[in-house]
């Protein structure tokens, strides 16, 4: 077994730790500050733009997509220790490279299942960094962990859906950058096959009948880097025919094939935001005293540090294991590995993070260090795309079919 990267990625890696240092890291307190000045603190700050445009001079863009035609043609295992280091500053680095969720997840369904009016007028503009977009299937008034449980309508009149539900926590809406809903609701409520009810749909922000209506607090603030969750409402809303993606029944599918990726993606972030915790933490162990000797030398500090060590390479082998399997045997046949990177990562930076704050006391709670909010945006991880106990609950299932 060999453990080293391929020639590719350490180049990709090289110039990706140097544009981290010398862009990402400084830009951080500056994009903080600019938003501070914006007229809404949903509007994107400028240091983010000038992000954007050295990343792709660098050619550190689209990293994420896996077909050549538009991304860079990296394999899962070759993106996963580049997605590794975006983590480490995850507000800000995956949107410079362009590898930023819900619009990866929702590039690759345009890549694959897009016609070619849908791909160009709006993959294009996304995979350029122009635009954003959101991905629309949770609702407040279902378990939508269930997917087959959700209400929205898209209902055919001649040659237009009308279109009409309430989703919320849908990333990114708030932005108002975000020009482009992919939707998903019920073609064909009553159908026999619950799984071919849902289809998905193109909604233009600037459709009548759409409403973004607030934004949904994470843990009692706004997650402005993200372009916030918001609750939408869409209200007899009309689009043609020609914005339904895939066929129609096909929306389920849409979402499984979505889904696995995209929990790879934040898998890998995860680590790096759990190795930016351990640096956090030694740098504050060896600068701080108490009761007169270093946090460094406290024993209960250096096993927190260890734990935190073992359990991040636990995970990055597993992780890594998990994009080879993808790469090797599809996402179907990595079910049990995705689901099971699902179920640890989140878990355990969660751990990591906490171990962290409570290292920095006061400071760890406060804005004047990134580990409250890294811990927040690990902690939604145990709900977002689908929750922990769902993953346990089909991961076992599968593990106990072999024995009946
Ligand atoms: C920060 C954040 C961002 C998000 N972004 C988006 C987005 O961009 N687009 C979008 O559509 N959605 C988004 N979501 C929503 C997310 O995907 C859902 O919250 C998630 O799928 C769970 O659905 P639910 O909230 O309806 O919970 P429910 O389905 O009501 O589930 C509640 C709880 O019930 C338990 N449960 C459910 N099923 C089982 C089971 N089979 N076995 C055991 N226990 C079970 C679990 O503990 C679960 O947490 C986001 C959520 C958060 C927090």
């Amino acid at each position: 077994m060999d453990f080293a990267f391929d020639a590719r990625t350490e180049e990709l890696r090289r110039k990706l730790l140097a544009f981290m240092d010398e862009y990402v890291y400084p830009a951080e307190a500056v994009a903080e500050e600019q938003r501070a000045q914006l007229a809404s603190p949903w509007d994107t700050p400028a240091v983010v733009g000038e992000l954007k445009a050295e990343a792709r001079r660098q050619g550190l863009w689209n990293l994420f997509l896996p077909d050549s035609e538009y991304g860079a043609g990296l394999t899962n295992l070759q993106y996963a220790p580049l997605a590794e280091i975006t983590g480490r500053s995850p507000h800000l680095a995956p949107t410079a490279l362009n590898c930023a969720a819900p619009d990866t997840g929702n590039m690759e369904v345009l890549a694959q299942f897009g016609d070619e009016q849908q791909k160009k007028q709006w993959l294009e503009p996304l995979l350029a960094g122009e635009i954003r977009s959101a991905f629309a299937m949770t609702e407040p008034e279902v378990a939508s962990s269930d997917a087959t449980n959700i209400t929205t309508l898209i209902e055919r009149d001649g040659d237009e859906y009308v279109i009409t539900g309430r989703k919320w926590y849908i990333s990114g809406a708030m932005n108002p950058d975000c020009k482009i809903f992919i939707v998903m609701g019920k073609t064909d409520p009553q159908g026999a096959d619950i799984r071919r009810q849902q289809s998905m749909v193109l909604v233009p922000r600037d459709t009548p009948g759409l409403e973004v209506r607030r934004a949904m607090q994470v843990y009692g603030y706004e997650d402005h880097s993200h372009g916030g969750h918001a609750e939408v409402v869409f209200d007899h809303v009309r689009v043609p025919v020609s914005n339904l993606v895939g066929e129609e029944g096909g929306g389920f599918a849409i979402a499984q094939a979505r889904l696995g990726p995209g929990r790879i993606h934040h898998c890998m972030r995860l680590i790096g935001m759990a190795e930016r915790a351990i640096e956090l933490m030694c740098r504050r162990a060896v600068s701080r005293t108490a009761f007169g000797k270093p946090l460094a030398q406290q024993g209960v500090v250096q096993n927190w540090i260890a734990d935190a060590r073992v359990a991040v390479e636990q995970l990055r082998l597993l992780v890594l294991k998990t994009a080879w399997m993808m790469d090797t045997v599809g996402n179907k046949g990595a079910h049990t590995e995705i689901q099971a990177i699902k179920i640890a990562t989140p878990r355990t930076v969660v751990d990591i993070l906490d171990k962290a704050v409570q290292l920095h006391g006061a400071g760890g709670v406060s804005q004047d260090f990134p580990l409250a909010e890294l811990w927040a945006s690990a902690r939604t991880l145990k709900l977002a795309d689908g929750p922990d106990e769902v993953h346990q609950r089909s991961l076992a299932r599968r593990e106990i079919k072999k024995y009946v």
